[in-house]
């Protein structure tokens, strides 16, 4: 696949009519960014377990079924259902035991049957299995009048995984039921693609790091923070490049550098109106950068394009909107430079807000809420509290964003509103 020049695109944006950089809707954003996305190729094997949430580079076949022999999914007996008796008592002589990793050799002939576990392999003659709970022991008979099925409790060959069948995919993201998965089939590596290298700073005259004494004028840097834990999750190899001033020359060199050390870059301040532009003087003699006011809030700033070979993202300086922007944006594009040629949509569920919410139509709003049970333990949402783009706490309170898209106004007490969740169980 080639990936189309965004050179060109910035030099033919006249053409399209409904390309405005001053008010881009997120879902165009989206897909513009999308189109540039160029996936790393390389690949390398690795051991399972190192390959949880890495990208599967080639598909894995199955080498043997799953399970791999017939057996019973209850502790019970294993009989031949020919032996019921329908609607009577059904008599059954017990011949042996079969074990979980010790079968039962003999066969089973008419009214006959096996004491067996879960996971014991079905004797041969045996199709049945009836949980020890159903029936009465005497000694070596047992019998019951509730018969089940015919095949009931028995896990055939091949069920859960075929011979041959494809497992997993390339492109598949590694979660931990994936690992056991890939373990039932007695493989013990993977091929994935090589992990993304993302290098990232902060910028601004008014930073401080930590260890330092705030001077008046100063905050701390916390973008760094909240990036490194945010790509943490992700699973990039990070390079921390610092907290830098808006000073041209380092910030010019450190572009530079950044740009050769990884596949993407990622600045948080520095791409706003009205800030001290070198930032956006450096990217565009260094880069082909598409700058962006997009229709949300928090968030209105952003940067995309290239610098050298690295794909780059300039996110906003306030450190809410750099969290949003990089979950709305940033995340999505990781995974597909990752390998995953479609990452899955991330879920938007619909409750109801427990507090009204002033909003201007015309601009999608992340606003950031928490989910709660209320007195029946009916799931709800309400908005964590200020929701200034500089205000860290209340997305620290959060656990969801409400997302509120570009056409709702103003929502009621009581009103249905989408929410994102920020936590997965997995
Ligand atoms: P900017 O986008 O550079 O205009 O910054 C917008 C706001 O975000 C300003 O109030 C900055 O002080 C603040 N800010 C920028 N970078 C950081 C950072 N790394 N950590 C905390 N606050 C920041
Ligand atoms: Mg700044």
């Amino acid at each position: 696949m080639t990936t189309p020049s965004i050179a060109t695109f910035i030099s033919n944006t006249s053409c399209l009519d409904d390309y405005d950089p001053n008010s881009m809707p997120v879902a165009k954003a989206r897909h513009f960014i999308k189109q540039f996305l160029s996936p790393v190729v390389e690949s390398e094997v690795i051991e399972l377990r190192e390959s949880l949430g890495r990208v599967l580079a080639t598909d894995i076949l199955s080498p043997a079924n799953v399970p791999n022999y017939d057996n019973s999914a209850m502790d019970g007996y294993a009989f031949n259902a020919d032996d019921i008796n329908v609607g009577k008592t059904t008599h059954l002589k017990v011949i042996g035991t079969a074990f979980a990793g010790k079968s039962f050799a003999g066969k089973i002939a008419q009214g006959e049957c096996v004491r067996i576990m879960t996971g014991g392999m079905m004797p041969a003659g045996a199709n049945t299995v009836i949980m020890q709970e159903k029936v009465l022991v005497d000694d070596k008979l047992i019998s019951f009048t509730e018969a089940p099925k015919r095949a009931m409790n028995v896990r055939y060959t091949g069920e859960d995984l075929q011979l041959g069948q494809t497992v997993l995919a390339a492109g598949h993201l590694m979660r931990p039921a994936d690992l056991g998965l890939i373990a039932s089939l007695g493989i013990g590596e993977v091929t994935a693609y090589r992990k993304l290298k993302v290098a990232f700073f902060s910028t601004g005259d008014e930073l401080a790091s930590i260890g330092q004494t705030l001077k008046t004028g100063q905050v701390y840097d916390s973008n760094r923070y909240t990036l490194y834990g945010m790509l943490s999750r992700i699973g990039v190899e990070m390079i921390d490049m610092g907290a830098l001033a808006d000073d041209p020359e380092l910030l010019e060199k450190t572009l530079l550098d950044a740009s050769k050390l990884a596949d993407v870059v990622i600045t948080s301040g520095g791409v706003s109106v009205g800030e001290a532009d070198y930032m956006k003087l450096l990217l565009a003699k260094h880069g082909q950068v598409m700058f962006w006011k997009i229709a949300m809030k928090p968030g209105r700033p952003l940067a995309y394009g290239r610098i050298g070979n690295a794909h780059y993202f300039g996110l906003p300086g306030n450190p809410v909107a750099v969290m949003v922007t990089f979950y709305q944006f940033v995340r999505e594009a990781l995974l597909v430079l990752m390998g995953q040629p479609k990452p899955p949509a991330l879920p938007l569920f619909k409750v109801e807000c427990t507090q009204p919410i002033r909003k201007l139509t015309g601009r999608t709003e992340f606003q950031r809420g928490l989910l709660f049970t209320d007195t029946d333990g009916i799931w709800k949402v309400k908005p964590t509290g200020a929701q200034g783009s500089a205000i860290l706490s209340s997305m620290s309170l959060a656990n969801c964003f409400i997302v509120l898209d570009e056409s709702i106004g103003n929502i009621d007490t009581g009103a249905m509103v989408q929410v994102q969740m920020l936590d997965g169980i997995i």
